[in-house]
């Protein structure tokens, strides 16, 4: 099983097959015990995870997502440079998934969205500079899944809510908002700094640890948020979620929507027109550099 929810357009060479699928196309598929593959995706397991993986995989094991991400996971890099993601740690020097019992999945309920998918892959994609995505899929076929010999057809979209895909995707949506605009924004947003990097970890995978930092001294210093509203957020896992991808907006894409308290915002505009001078000055002497370069040939 090889299905990472936020693919790119997948490459031709892959079991992914070329086809951008919207909703209603009929697929043929079925899975169940019965069939001569039973377990074998999940013997050979890379399931990128979701924040949403993440909140339920916690719940049903109840532990924290500190202890989760140690116990059960692998961090990985989405891209160059880029988004921390994780993937589900397979056995001890093995490939297949913790989680696989002879009977099939072992946290069935609260399996990821990559289980939930396969054979499907979602395909986010966005307009430019813009944070509205929108949906396509593609479908996965590998010679080892036989359900796709199986009689039974359905659309995409029926196969999603067969799933339970929707009550994972719509909580999730902010978070590949992110990873596209990351994806989509080049260099003029730069390479982000190792603490937003770790901010983004925080907020999207360890959602315990970034309660933390949310009823810290330190985060009430600089952001105003008004006292129901941050009492409400520590108290639910999805609402703290989708704050941490409104935080994460503001801290890696300057999207000011939490207000900050009066000093901070002053110090923080000083710090802008302080990096801003710094660029100039800096352009100001390459620029004259190069004008001595022209000069002296
Ligand atoms: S979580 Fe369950 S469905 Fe997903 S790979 Fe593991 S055993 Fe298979
Ligand atoms: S039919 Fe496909 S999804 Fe189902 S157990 Fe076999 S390999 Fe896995």
């Amino acid at each position: 099983m090889s299905t990472s929810p936020a693919d790119d357009i997948p490459f031709p060479e892959s079991p992914v097959m070329p086809n951008k699928l919207d909703g209603s196309h009929p697929i043929r598929f079925r899975c169940h015990r019965g069939v001569a593959c039973w377990n074998a995706c999940c013997s050979n397991i890379d399931i990128s995870l979701t924040p949403v993986d993440i909140v339920r995989l916690k719940h049903r094991l109840d532990i924290t997502s500190t202890e989760f991400l140690e116990r059960y996971t692998v961090p990985y890099e989405m891209e160059k440079d880029g988004i921390a993601g994780v993937k589900l740690r397979p056995v001890d020097g093995g490939t297949a998934c913790r989680f696989m019992v002879e009977e099939g999945c072992s946290v069935y309920e609260d399996r990821p969205t990559a289980c939930r998918y396969y054979p499907v892959a979602l395909l986010s994609m966005r307009h430019q500079q813009e944070y509205t995505d929108r949906d396509a899929y593609a479908l996965v076929k590998e010679p080892h899944c036989l359900g796709h010999h199986e009689p039974h057809t359905q659309t995409i979209d029926e196969y999603r809510a067969g799933q339970g895909l929707p009550e994972y995707d719509e909580p999730a949506r902010g978070w590949r908002q992110l990873i596209l605009k990351k994806k989509s924004s080049g260099p003029t947003i730069g390479k982000p700094s190792k603490r937003s990097l770790q901010l983004f970890f925080l907020a999207c995978y360890d959602i315990d640890r970034f309660r933390e930092f949310v009823a810290s001294d330190g985060f009430s210093q600089l952001f105003d948020l008004p006292a129901q509203e941050l009492h409400d957020i520590l108290l639910d896992d999805v609402a703290l979620m989708q704050f941490g991808f409104r935080f994460l907006r503001q801290t890696l894409f300057g999207e000011m929507t939490i207000p900050l308290h009066a000093d901070a915002a002053q110090a923080r505009a000083a710090r802008a027109h302080e990096k801003a001078m710094r660029l100039e000055r800096e352009a100001a002497e390459r620029a004259a550099r190069d004008e001595g370069m022209v000069d002296e040939g």
